[in-house]
């Protein structure tokens, strides 16, 4: 039997997040936080129906007393229907599979509203059950009890139309590549059009040691260190930054996911590139921002007041610097307008970069 996907709600505030009961959280702002590996089974989300299927839940309908008070918001109800047609993409399935057969939601399966009898309706009354689960019923308070239909209709929406296009597009694009420091010696890095600093998470775990497998059935990187608890973080990659996403997690019955990196074709095949930043966090390894030489004995102030630190556009892939502007100091930074050089010529192309001059211990 096909894997089953159980659509809930968690009865708390837009913002629990917690692993162990939900293989997916989505908080009230849309953002979606994949907790768990989607091919581990979880104890307790839907009773008697927890083997072979997973759960994506929205955080929310936690009012007191009156849930209504904490409704599931637009953007949560549409990035579960987002993640569901993800996860089904993932799998093969097509759109006329999205039914009750596979993705449900909780009221629904409390009240085996799929003709599996597993237990006891103990769902909605208005089907007979004791009103103990009604998960998802209603997508809002006083509309219609067809919120499994409706969530369907959208979820073989976003399967049929991912909108490819708009996809690319958006997509997160990368820079040059550059050398970071890494446990000592260099590592290769790009940097991408926010500034931030990415790397080839193999490189990354060879370099500090860190024993891992590459699961390519489920395209999925498994962590045998064991001393790592995983963190919640608001800026945990979303599907939006246009690039197939791949879970790194840890190597338990539940294989929690600690961090997400994407997948990025080379010559090689595909490969799972992380920022580099995410990566030191969420292995406990300290790093630094560093002052940068640039060539020609000139200096850059490598950091403003944010700790940020600066580079200019177009410059040399070698030692970053535009031979046009070789004198070029930094004498003065004034926000994110741009910069001064010795000559007191303005360049208003400036990239910020968090990540640039890192160095990780
Ligand atoms: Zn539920």
């Amino acid at each position: 039997m096909a894997v089953t996907i159980y659509l809930h709600w968690t009865a708390t505030g837009y913002d629990w997040i917690r692993p162990g009961h939900y293989h997916s959280i989505i908080s009230g702002d849309g953002v979606i936080y994949r907790l768990h590996s989607y091919n581990v089974d979880l104890p307790a989300h839907t009773w008697r129906r927890n083997s072979n299927s997973i759960a994506l839940s929205c955080a929310c309908m936690g009012g007191m007393p009156d849930p209504w008070t904490v409704p599931p918001t637009d953007a949560q109800l549409k990035s579960l229907c987002f993640e569901a047609a993800s996860v089904a993409r993932e799998w093969g399935w097509s759109a006329e599979q999205i039914n009750l057969n596979r993705v449900m939601t909780h009221a629904e399966a409390a009240s085996n509203r799929d003709g599996r009898i597993m237990h006891d309706n103990y769902g909605p009354v208005i089907w007979g059950g004791s009103g103990e689960r009604w998960d998802l019923l209603q997508l809002a308070q006083n509309s219609t009890i067809d919120g499994g239909d409706q969530l369907r209709y959208w979820i073989r929406e976003f399967l049929e139309n991912p909108d490819e296009k708009q996809a690319v597009e958006e997509r997160l694009t990368f820079q040059g590549f550059t050398v970071i420091k890494a446990k000592g010696s260099d590592l290769a890095v790009q940097i991408d059009q926010e500034g931030r600093s990415w790397a080839r998470l193999v490189d990354l775990l060879e370099r500090y040691e860190i024993a891992h497998v590459w699961d390519a059935e489920s395209k999925r990187i498994l962590i045998g260190a064991l001393d790592v608890a995983p963190t919640f973080r608001d800026d945990a990659l979303q599907a939006s930054i246009g690039w197939q996403l791949i879970d790194v997690a840890l190597q338990t019955r539940t294989a929690p996911i600690i961090l997400r990196g994407i997948l990025r074709p080379s010559e090689g095949g595909d490969r799972a590139w992380c920022r580099v930043v995410e990566f030191a966090e969420e292995f406990g390894i300290p790093f630094a921002l560093i002052h940068w030489n640039l060539a020609n004995g000139v200096e850059a102030e490598a950091a403003d007041s944010e700790r940020r630190a600066v580079t200019v556009t177009r410059a040399d892939a070698y030692n970053r610097l535009d031979w046009g502007n070789k004198d070029l100091a930094i004498s003065d930074l004034s926000g994110a307008s741009g910069i001064t050089d010795s000559g007191h010529n303005v360049f208003d192309e400036v990239v910020f970069d968090n990540n640039l001059y890192l160095e990780l211990l």
